[in-house]
């Protein structure tokens, strides 16, 4: 059924074309899609290193080493069961928080008005806001499903400035775009501002499974109560690559020691049952501060295929080849 499918680098090598992600087509307006890959190359949410705005560009360029097939997910084909290419970047304006977060919203919900489900590629997680009131609009209160090892619940920064990296999980619960008895925040680690960082977030109404909760729960205890969270509900999925440890990914804004490897990572990502997602995002990729190898960018490219997978695995029914 799929018309969108990666160019095969068995067939042309991976360092020829247009770096789009995985080598998918770019996206037309007139396309019909199941889900597009759309980069948010914003980094003034960022409260330390900046950087993002060069994310995804890098994480397009490292996602030619994936191949469609995933072996995890009973070999299956993302692209064969959804149509899917790269909505290139959203237009933002370098400094101005409310006015790239005007044309996130406004690029997102170009996608989700068409059906499209929106896979963002940050970008710092300040991203996540807009994309969160575009999906909303669409599908109301979402179940947010957050992997990373700070809550981003903070209520504001430098005096209250409302948006940033660190605040948008507040805001979308003020906003009643998330629905926090449905969401749950996974890998909250490290030192704190004040003892009750983790308990703002359940205040909130968020399940939160500390990084240090989650070694106990093991990886398929963890995605087994990811799946009694969120039920059948529509799902915002996103992803901060700082989730991992600072060895693995050291090319994030905001590192945290003592997180869980690449491997460790994979392994839950892959343990989680389908779900129904409805957008999806993997932020805080930062070029600047990568290892060598751009191993941080090859994660979260490889984070991406493991998104769009679950969301296939999800789509299976309805929309099977
Ligand atoms: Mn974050
Ligand atoms: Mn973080």
């Amino acid at each position: 059924m799929s018309g969108f499918l990666p160019v095969d680098s068995l067939d042309s090598p991976r360092f020829c074309g247009l770096p789009t992600f995985m080598r998918l087509p770019q996206a037309s307006v007139e396309d019909v899609l199941d889900a597009a890959i759309i980069g948010l190359p914003c980094d003034s949410g960022a409260p330390y290193r900046t950087g993002a705005r060069f994310g995804p560009n890098a994480v397009r360029s490292m996602s030619v080493m994936l191949r469609p097939v995933n072996p995890y997910r009973g070999n299956l084909n993302v692209f064969e069961r959804l149509r899917i290419a790269d909505a290139g970047d959203a237009s933002v304006v370098p400094g101005y928080m409310q006015a790239t977060m005007d044309r996130i919203e406004a690029a997102i919900d170009s996608l989700v008005r068409r059906d499209i489900l929106p896979v963002g590629i940050g970008g710092d997680h300040s991203v996540s806001l807009p994309a969160l009131r575009a999906v909303a609009r669409q599908h109301g209160p979402v179940a947010l499903v957050h992997f990373d090892a700070h809550s981003d619940t903070w209520p504001g920064y430098f005096g209250g400035e409302l948006y940033s990296a660190g605040t948008p999980f507040r805001r979308a619960v003020e906003e009643d775009i998330v629905e926090p008895e449905a969401s749950i925040q996974i890998g909250m680690r490290g030192s704190l501002f004040r003892p009750d960082d983790v308990s703002q977030s359940i205040d909130l109404g968020y399940e939160v499974i500390t990084g240090d909760a989650m070694f106990d729960l093991g990886m398929a205890g963890t995605a087994a109560r990811v799946a009694k969270r969120v039920r059948a509900r529509p799902v915002y999925f996103t992803f901060d690559l700082d989730f991992v440890d600072p060895s693995c990914a050291p090319g994030v804004q905001t590192p945290e020691a003592g997180g869980p490897s690449t491997r460790e990572t994979l392994t839950l990502l892959r343990a989680l049952s389908a779900m129904n997602v409805v957008g999806a995002d993997v932020v805080e990729t930062n070029p600047l501060f990568d290892g060598p190898g751009q191993i941080t960018a090859l994660l979260a490219a490889t984070v991406v295929h493991e998104v769009l997978s679950l969301i296939a695995a999800g789509r299976g029914a309805s929309s099977g080849p």
